[in-house]
């Protein structure tokens, strides 16, 4: 069989380009291990976490406002946990089921098999789906490689255990353990850990680095480890690697070696989200001439080219950061080039966002990396306290804060601390993708009374034009 296109892997990034790439006019065909379209994301990552985050922040709004605010429940929440497994497997399938639909309408092919390379233009396919070609190959023209990362598990740590898992078995929603310690501090590790906490685990985090979130801003992250350390009662250990762990009994055994924790502990469960690596392995990319870094990751220009002028390779294969949204933009040049378009990744700014609670989110330049590359930058804040509507709902411990070239005025980086921040950063990523000076967001009008006023706050901040109260 014989494809124009072929994507391998059918993620956030690979689905994209093949379903832009069948836009264009060509013949896509999209091979994908498994039964379903959505990767990572849909399937054990972005879509399951966030629909289980939604079940956790009603469970502490309720929990922690409700008396404060003069509403009270009896008793603590009663959790059916088959319930909310199965809302979380209903929304991964009602996704699911569209992205199938996508694909037949543009025409679009998905074999599931295994992919892997013979040569720059020949693929192997290996299953048993009725949809692999005779003969289990595949010539073309041009490949998207889009085979996504999977979670890091170092040996020491994989133990052969049930109790012991990454994000995937986490997000499995088994039980809900008496006690679970999370490795690792990352966006993944306290997303997962605000679940278990709020669905009655007792959770503990341990993170090898001094606070919690090492990369993000630390203004950003220090309302969110006070919250986090309320809801672990304390049991927040940086500074701290985990030595060993091995299953004794129904319980792990975990060794610490501090200063942040020192000696062992037994838990029921031990979630390992140290990082996650790209797929690379058992590729057969030593039959071609793509060049894969020392991490692990293809290495590509910013026409998403690698070093085989046959294929390309896009989403968190292509290198950090790993996140959807790079992903599925980086299939949108891949199918652009291979349509013949100039188009290249130019991005001032690629958000980000951790869906704890409060949300954390940042874009462009951070006020760390603007300090390692020497640049000047002014920095203005603009505390949630002193906003009409975070008091209204109770949410006074977030802020915005926004990065300014001194010289040129124009916005360069935010970050956002506080419900919601999520979806706030979106105008200061258009704020910095289209050059955007800082007056021009103080001069657009704000809807009164929303969180969206603290990013315009913030810029009369800078401006020394605040007014005390909004
Ligand atoms: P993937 O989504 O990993 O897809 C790769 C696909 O390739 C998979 O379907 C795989 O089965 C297939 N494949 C691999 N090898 C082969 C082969 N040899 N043959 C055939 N098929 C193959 N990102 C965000 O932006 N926001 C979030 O909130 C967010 N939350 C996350 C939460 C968790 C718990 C996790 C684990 C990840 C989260 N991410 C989030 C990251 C996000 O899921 C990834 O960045 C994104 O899925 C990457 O897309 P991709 O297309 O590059 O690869």
């Amino acid at each position: 069989m014989h494809a124009p296109v072929v994507v391998l892997g059918g993620g956030p990034g690979g689905y994209a380009a093949a379903f832009l790439a069948a836009d264009e006019g060509m013949e896509v065909t999209i091979v994908e291990s498994e039964s379903r379209l959505g990767g990572t994301c849909l399937l054990r990552g972005c879509i399951p976490s966030k629909a289980l985050l939604h079940v956790a922040k009603v469970i502490s709004e309720v929990d922690e406002l409700g008396a404060e605010w003069g509403v009270n429940y009896a008793g603590k929440p009663d959790i059916d946990i088959d319930k909310v497994r199965a809302r979380k497997d209903k929304v991964i399938s009602n996704l699911t089921g569209g992205l199938g639909g996508l694909a037949k309408r543009r025409n679009v092919t998905v074999i599931q098999a295994r992919g892997s390379f013979i040569n720059s233009t020949t693929m192997k396919l290996e299953g048993d789906h009725e949809s692999i070609p005779e003969g289990g190959q595949l010539t073309f023209d041009h490949c998207v490689l889009a085979t996504g990362s999977v979670p890091a598990m170092p040996p020491a740590f994989d133990i052969r255990s049930d109790r012991v898992m990454d994000s995937t078995g986490a997000l499995a929603l088994a039980d809900i353990p008496e006690t679970m310690l999370i490795i690792g501090g990352g966006y993944i590790g306290l997303e997962m850990g605000s679940v278990y906490a709020r669905l009655g685990s007792k959770v503990s985090v341990v993170e090898m680095a001094d606070r919690l979130l090492p990369g993000a801003d630390v203004d950003l992250v220090k309302p969110l480890a006070k919250k986090v350390d309320k809801m672990c009662d304390g049991r927040i250990y940086t500074n701290t690697k985990v030595g060993s762990l091995s299953e004794v009994g129904d319980k792990i055994d975990v060794t610490f070696e501090g200063p942040g924790k020192f000696g062992r502990e037994q838990f029921d469960r031990v979630l390992v989200s140290i990082g996650r690596r790209p797929v690379t392995r058992d590729l057969g990319l030593e039959n071609t001439q793509v060049v894969v870094t020392d991490r692990g990751f293809v290495e590509c220009d910013a026409q998403q080219r690698t070093a085989d002028p046959h294929i390309l390779a896009i989403g968190d294969v292509a290198g950090d950061p790993m996140l959807a949204h790079k992903a599925t933009h980086e299939g949108r040049i891949a199918a652009e080039v291979i349509a013949g378009k100039p188009s290249s990744f130019d991005k001032a700014a690629i958000p980000a966002v951790v869906f704890t609670d409060p949300e954390i989110a940042w874009a462009g330049v951070t006020e760390d990396e603007a300090k390692a590359e020497g640049r000047e930058v002014e920095v203005s804040i603009y505390p949630w306290a002193a906003s009409g509507r975070a008091q209204a709902l109770g949410i006074t411990n977030g802020l915005t804060k926004l990065l300014v070239d001194p010289v040129t005025h124009r916005v360069i980086g935010c970050g956002i601390v506080g419900s919601g921040a999520g979806e706030l950063i979106a105008e200061a990523v258009l704020a910095i993708e289209m050059g955007c000076e800082v007056h021009d967001l103080t001069d657009t009008i704000h809807a009164h009374p929303t969180l969206s006023e603290t990013i315009m706050n913030a810029g009369e901040v800078h401006l020394g034009t605040a007014t005390e109260i909004y």
